[in-house]
Parts: structure tokens; C-alpha cells; sequence
């Protein structure tokens, strides 16, 4: 298995394989680049087929980690971690407690917080070993209301702020009364972005699986329940990806008739090029991971000390960064996620390496 020659390998900083006899632990952190302050990522765990297939999520997550932190403007680096194995066989509080053990030695160079196969409860048994860990504490939310460190609230009013940038520029128009938007997946993010767009006056299209959140939309919100594969396509202003990854790909963005694509999901598009080919097609896209940080802000404010109005302040400012890349784009007639990344760079790289 190569390392330093992985095709992820983009110059992380440091690479940590773990291992634990006693408790089954096998884990892998990854930080990425650490110019802004310490990595922050979520830990996944995952039933992995092979230790190749985890070196490459942990690589490929954490540097995306670096360049949504900075991006969003805040005091943190990149890394993310993977414990090999099935959270429901394989998770249990002497394994979750070595990887505490194992976070702690290294320092302040990585926190964790919740990713797939792990929650805040997991979190909370690494934390009887080290403070490396982040998203547990109990606060008031971005909405006031208490909140047990689920960042979603957080991410659903940055993807609203965002969305309505993007609409301003594209659209020319800052009163959302009567848009009608597309909500692909209408879960923790995605309902809560309804409830925000229904508030401004919205007309609101969605789509999920479980049709008890679908029904919930649809009473509480007046939303229109949509079959699953007419959300993409639908005849809509706005379409808002709030569930799966690599949904824009070659075979939706022919058919998509949104002329702004905002929503939350994380890696919307299947392959790089297809950043180019929205905007071939007169789409404006708001790059996923600057429209979808109000999470990681909010994150990053529970570690510094929250401050209510300095974090809806903070979730407010990815409208600044969303007018910048949307400027750049249309001066440069460049696509918008090809220039968010340049964004990112300037903003975590040392001036002298940036364009090197
Ligand atoms: P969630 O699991 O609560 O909601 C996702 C919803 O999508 C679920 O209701 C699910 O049933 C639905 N869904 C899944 N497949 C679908 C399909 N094929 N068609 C229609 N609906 C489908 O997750 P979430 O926390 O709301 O996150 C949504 C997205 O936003 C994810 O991609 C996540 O990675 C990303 N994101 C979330 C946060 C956060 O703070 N929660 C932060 C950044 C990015």
C-alpha cells in the first residue's frame, strides 16, 4: 500500500495508523495541513473491504476538511479519522475509549467530531480520555433553542443565506416570495432549509424516501410532494441537493431546468468536470462545501467560546464568500467550485506556494 505516492496523498502533513489488540481498535488519522490551526474533522466508522479503501477516504476527506474550514474563514485545519470496522458489531465503549486514548497522544494536532457510524453519545465516551473532541456540548442553538451539538441548524440557515446570494446573483432578486424550489432529501438539514424558505415565502418541491418526512413537509409547510426522479428534472428556479453525493453528474445536468443549484449536500459533483459542464448549461452552482459550513462554524464556535451573535454573524459571512466566487467566476468565465478552491488556497496556503 503506498503512501507518500498515493494519488490522494496531496502533501498531508501527518498520517497516524492506530491499532488496539485489546479492544479490536484499527484506525487511521489523517491531517491534512494544519497553516490555520489545528485539524478538525469527523471520525467515520466504516466496514471497509480492504486498509487501502480506508487510506483512501481518510485522505480524500481531510483535505476537504482544510479547504471547508478555510473557506469558511476559520481558525482551523484539515484532518479527518477512520475506525476500521461495523459500527453495529464492531463499536463499544473499550474500543471508543482507546481511540480517546489514541486522540489524546496526539496532541492538539486533530479533534474529532461525529461522522457517519459515530454520534455525540460515541463522542462522549472518547472524551473520558481526551478534550481532542468536538460537537458534544450542550448550548443554545443558532435557532435559541437548546441544542445537544448537532450542527444541522447551523448548516440549514447557512445553506438559506447561501441560497438566497446565489438567487440575488443569478436572478436578480432578493425577495424569495413565490421561488419555487426543488429539496432533494428533506431530512435534518433539508427540512429545516424548508422551514426557512417557507418562512420567506417560498413555493417548495421535495422528494425522500421515508415518506413521513415528506408528509411532515407537506403539512407543516404546504410543500408539494414530488416522485424521486422528477426532483432534478423539475421546472423550478432553484434546485437544493440536501441528501446524497454525486447527483450532478452527465446524465441529470441535461435535464436540469433549476438556473441556481444550493443546497447542503456534501460532494454534489460526481466528477470535477462537472463544475465546467454546469456552467455550460447556464447553471449557477454554489460550491457545496461553502454553501453547506454553518456546521463546521458552529463547531468551531463551541471550541473558542460560543457567542450566539458572533456565530449567526460568522453563517452569515458565506454569503461574502459565495458573492466572491460568483464574481470571480463570471469575471474569469471560470466555473464556480474551480474557483472556490483557489479561494481556499489563498486563504490556507502560504502566500509564496499559492499559484506556485
Ligand atoms: P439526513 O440523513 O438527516 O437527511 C438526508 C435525507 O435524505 C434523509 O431524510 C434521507 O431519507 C434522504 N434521502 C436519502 N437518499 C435519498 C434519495 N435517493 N432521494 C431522496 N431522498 C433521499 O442528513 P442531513 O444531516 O440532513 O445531511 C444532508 C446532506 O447534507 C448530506 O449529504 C450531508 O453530508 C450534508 N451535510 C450535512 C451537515 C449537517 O450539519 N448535518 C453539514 C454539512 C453537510
Amino acid at each position: 500500500m503506498s503512501v507518500f505516492s498515493h494519488p490522494e496523498f496531496a502533501q498531508h502533513e501527518q498520517l497516524n495508523f492506530f491499532c488496539d489488540e485489546k479492544s479490536g481498535l484499527k484506525a487511521i488519522v489523517a491531517v491534512h495541513n494544519t497553516n490555520r490551526g489545528p485539524a478538525l474533522g469527523g471520525c467515520r466508522m466504516w466496514n471497509y473491504r480492504s486498509d487501502e479503501e480506508a487510506l483512501r477516504d481518510v485522505l480524500r476527506l481531510s483535505k476537504g476538511m482544510t479547504y471547508k474550514s478555510a473557506l469558511a474563514n476559520i481558525d482551523l485545519g484539515g484532518g479527518k479519522s477512520v475506525i476500521i470496522g461495523d459500527p453495529r458489531q464492531h463499536k463499544g465503549d473499550a474500543l471508543l475509549e482507546a481511540m480517546g486514548r489514541c486522540l489524546e497522544s496526539m496532541g492538539d494536532r486533530y479533534i474529532a467530531a461525529e461522522d457517519s457510524g459515530t454520534s455525540v453519545a460515541d463522542l462522549k465516551v472518547m472524551s473520558r480520555h481526551t478534550n481532542n473532541v468536538a460537537g458534544i456540548t450542550e448550548r443554545i442553538g443558532i435557532d435559541g433553542k437548546p441544542c445537544n451539538g448537532d450542527p444541522s441548524p447551523a448548516t440549514a440557515y447557512g445553506t438559506f443565506v447561501g441560497l438566497q446570494a446565489a438567487v440575488k446573483h443569478k436572478l436578480g432578486q432578493q425577495d424569495l416570495r413565490g421561488l419555487r424550489v426543488a429539496i432533494q432529501g428533506i431530512g435534518n438539514v433539508g427540512f429545516r432549509l424548508a422551514q426557512h424558505l417557507a418562512a420567506a415565502g417560498a413555493e417548495l418541491f421535495v422528494t425522500d424516501i421515508h415518506q413521513e418526512q415528506v408528509a411532515r413537509a407537506v403539512s407543516e409547510l404546504g410543500a408539494i410532494e414530488v416522485g424521486a426522479e422528477q426532483i432534478l428534472s423539475l421546472d423550478v428556479d432553484v434546485l437544493a441537493p440536501c441528501a446524497l453525493g454525486a447527483v450532478l453528474n452527465d446524465d441529470s445536468i441535461p435535464n436540469i431546468k433549476a438556473k441556481v443549484i444550493a443546497g447542503a449536500a456534501n460532494n454534489q459533483l460526481a466528477a470535477p468536470e462537472h463544475d465546467a459542464m454546469l456552467r455550460q448549461h447556464g447553471i449557477l452552482y454554489a460550491p457545496d462545501y461553502a454553501i453547506n459550513a454553518g456546521g463546521i462554524i458552529d463547531i468551531f464556535y463551541e471550541r473558542i467560546g460560543h457567542d450566539h451573535l458572533k456565530v449567526l454573524a460568522h453563517i452569515e459571512s458565506i454569503t461574502d464568500t459565495l458573492d466572491e466566487i460568483f464574481r470571480r467566476a463570471d469575471q474569469q468565465d471560470r466555473p464556480t467550485g474551480e474557483v472556490a478552491n483557489e479561494l481556499a488556497e489563498e486563504r490556507f496556503m502560504a502566500p509564496e506556494t499559492v499559484n506556485a
